[in-house]
């Protein structure tokens, strides 16, 4: 390792005056910064570590949402008795990041603010229309994942909670990498009154909608409605886990299986 200062604030307002430092960097859990410092792909001079900010924890019901701390590590979220009886599909996303040990370290924050093109949470994000709450100001699902790894944060702004409506119906699946369990295509379905969202993630560099169909499903919400719609390849991820091809078909099976799974 290398020499670099550390900071552990506890409030929002002081880790943001931290970061005006731009040579400094946010970290949560440390699951993906750690490995990254480790590898020199990360270099900051200074970290400053979330995690005893009090405000960024816990889940709560507020109206019809269930907003979510950022702090919150995946094992809370699938736990959770609160998000469970709300957003069920939810806490079954949560409940199949990785393994035991990447649920007991990772963080809602860290993995919507890294943006990882395999990382399962940016689905329900888009799929469930939520808003993401950071240290100065509120954005919507669908302005904030700009592509691999980018997000409209700001160097030194903070991802403080996630906001989630409460739908009438949703459901996920994914095929995940026998090794690693990151996301190879994953698929999350909401359905909120007249309204069908469709994100897609593993699939390609970034999280996408997939218009066609929500469209298929807003008119005829069964798994039939999307048999004959096809991925596109163009443009999808391709590795040596599995071609851009085998990944677009994925799509369509992941999509009725959620499907299924959401009733
Ligand atoms: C072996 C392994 C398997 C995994 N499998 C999966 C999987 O199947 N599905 C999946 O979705 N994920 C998976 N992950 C990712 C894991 O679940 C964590 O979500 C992810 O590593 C982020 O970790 P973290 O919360 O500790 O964030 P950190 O490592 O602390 O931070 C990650 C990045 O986000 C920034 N950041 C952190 N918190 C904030 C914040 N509140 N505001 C602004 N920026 C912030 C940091 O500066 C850094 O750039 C896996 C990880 C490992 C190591």
């Amino acid at each position: 390792m290398y020499d670099f200062a550390y900071h552990k604030p506890t409030s929002v307002a002081d880790a943001v005056k931290l970061l005006a430092d731009p040579d400094a960097k946010a970290v949560s859990g440390g699951h993906t910064l750690l490995p990254a410092l480790k590898h020199r792909l990360n270099k900051p001079t200074a970290l400053v570590d979330l995690s005893g900010i009090a405000e960024m924890t816990g889940i709560k019901r507020v109206g019809n949402a269930i907003v979510i701390g950022a702090l919150t590590r995946h094992a809370e979220v699938a736990n959770s008795a609160e998000v469970k009886a709300a957003i069920p599909a939810l806490a079954y996303m949560a409940s199949h990041i990785g393994d035991l040990q990447v649920r007991n370290r990772g963080t809602i924050g860290g993995s919507v603010a890294n943006n990882d093109p395999a990382a399962d949470y940016p689905s329900a994000v888009v799929a469930l229309g939520a808003t993401i709450h950071t240290s100065k100001r509120k954005i919507a699902a669908d302005d904030f994942f700009l592509g691999m790894f980018t997000t409209a944060l700001e160097a030194d702004e903070i991802l403080t909670a996630v906001e989630f409506p409460i739908v009438d119906k949703a459901g996920y699946a994914k095929m995940r990498n026998p090794a690693s369990r990151y996301v190879m295509a994953g698929v999350f379905v909401a359905k909120a009154g007249g309204t069908v969202r469709v994100a897609v993630v593993g699939a390609a560099p970034c999280v996408f909608r997939q218009a066609e169909m929500e469209a298929a499903l807003t008119s005829n919400w069964s798994a039939d409605a999307v048999a004959g719609i096809k991925q596109d390849a163009d443009g999808l991820n391709g590795d040596i886990h599995g071609s851009a091809e085998y990944r677009a078909h994925l799509v369509g099976v992941m999509a009725k299986r959620a499907i299924v799974a959401a009733g």
